[in-house]
């Protein structure tokens, strides 16, 4: 007789779990990204879920010829194991036009053929940068100019509640105003080609750091227009220096070291909250993963937006 398995309920409508980690090929991987490569990967391979790795290659100037192949390199010296073939950007603009189209039919498209000394002049600015007041709202410029395409917000709250920071909101209008999907110089905003493809991905948990805080309530916005799902969002605390700078490729944070991974992911789990035992720092690497995912805890993430980090 056939041992009985669980039958799946028809109607459950929760789907699998899909996470992703999506690094700007701007410079080699460092440990600020190794960080959301760490914490996004415990949870899905916790969760029996599956692991995207996408190349997040939009915005063209910034991309640095190599950086892609050395950010992989990294990843499988790390042990990190990815679903399927990784994702470029830069080969996905149909998709982007596609959801642009989508917007443009809902008239929440207009030119803005602004300058930068235009808007700093007229505008307030808020924490976040200029807020647009707005100027190009009735522009009749046409949408195939060599202008930037702003999208309209609405004057009301977005919502959502992060599962490390808790409740979150931003008014876009009063804080950012209409902001731009499609830049002057032809390239789809960031905002609105990660919209597009943790959509098309079927990505149901974002964990990346808290710098993007900031730009999920724009992302949120745009997935309703487009009638995509929400997916949950997690924000880790940024690892930032004594002097408080950010980690990053831009303030020159040091490449990880590829050929000695185990101090660099026991630090990385440290820094997560995970406390793993200090034994494990003179392990193997198989050892470590093993002892971080059987562990793994959302919960023991510090919810700060900023956390000190001193280099090992
Ligand atoms: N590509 C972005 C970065 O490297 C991350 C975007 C995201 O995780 O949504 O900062
Ligand atoms: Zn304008």
């Amino acid at each position: 007789m056939a041992a009985s398995r669980p039958v799946p309920f028809m109607s459950d409508p929760s789907p699998p779990y899909r996470g992703r980690f999506a690094p700007s090929p701007s410079g080699p991987l460092h440990f600020g990204s190794l960080i959301a490569a760490t914490a996004s990967y415990c949870q899905a391979r916790q969760q029996q879920g599956q692991w995207y790795v996408r190349i997040e290659d939009v915005d063209e100037p910034r991309t640095v010829a190599g950086a892609d192949s050395l950010i992989l390199h990294a990843l499988e010296a790390f042990g990190f194991q990815w679903q399927g073939e990784v994702v470029y950007q830069s080969r996905r603009k149909a998709l982007y036009q596609d959801a642009l189209h989508s917007l443009i039919a809902q008239n929440k498209v207009y030119a803005c053929d602004c300058s930068r000394q235009q808007i700093r002049q007229s505008a307030q600015s808020g924490e976040l940068g200029y807020i647009y007041p707005g100027h190009c709202r009735n522009n009749p410029a046409s949408l195939d100019g060599e202008y930037a395409l702003r999208l309209r917000v609405d004057n009301k709250p977005v919502f959502f509640e992060d599962t490390i920071l808790g409740h979150q909101q931003q008014n876009l209008a009063e804080e950012l105003g209409d902001f731009v999907i499609r830049r002057r110089d032809g390239l789809f905003a960031y905002q609105l080609a990660v919209v597009v493809d943790d959509a098309l991905q079927g990505i149901t948990d974002i964990i990346r750091g808290a710098d993007l805080l900031d730009s999920t309530p724009r992302q949120i916005y745009l997935q309703r227009l487009l009638g995509y799902p929400t997916p949950s969002y997690a924000h880790l605390p940024l690892a930032i220096n004594a002097r408080g700078i950010k980690l990053s490729k831009k303030a020159g944070a040091a490449a990880i070291n590829i050929n000695n991974p185990v101090p660099e992911l026991f630090a990385s789990l440290q820094f997560l909250g995970q406390q793993p035992p200090n034994a494990l720092q003179q392990g193997d690497l198989h050892s470590l993963w093993q002892w971080a995912i059987e562990h793994w805890s959302l919960e023991k993430i510090p919810a700060e937006k900023q956390q000190l980090f001193a280099a090992p």
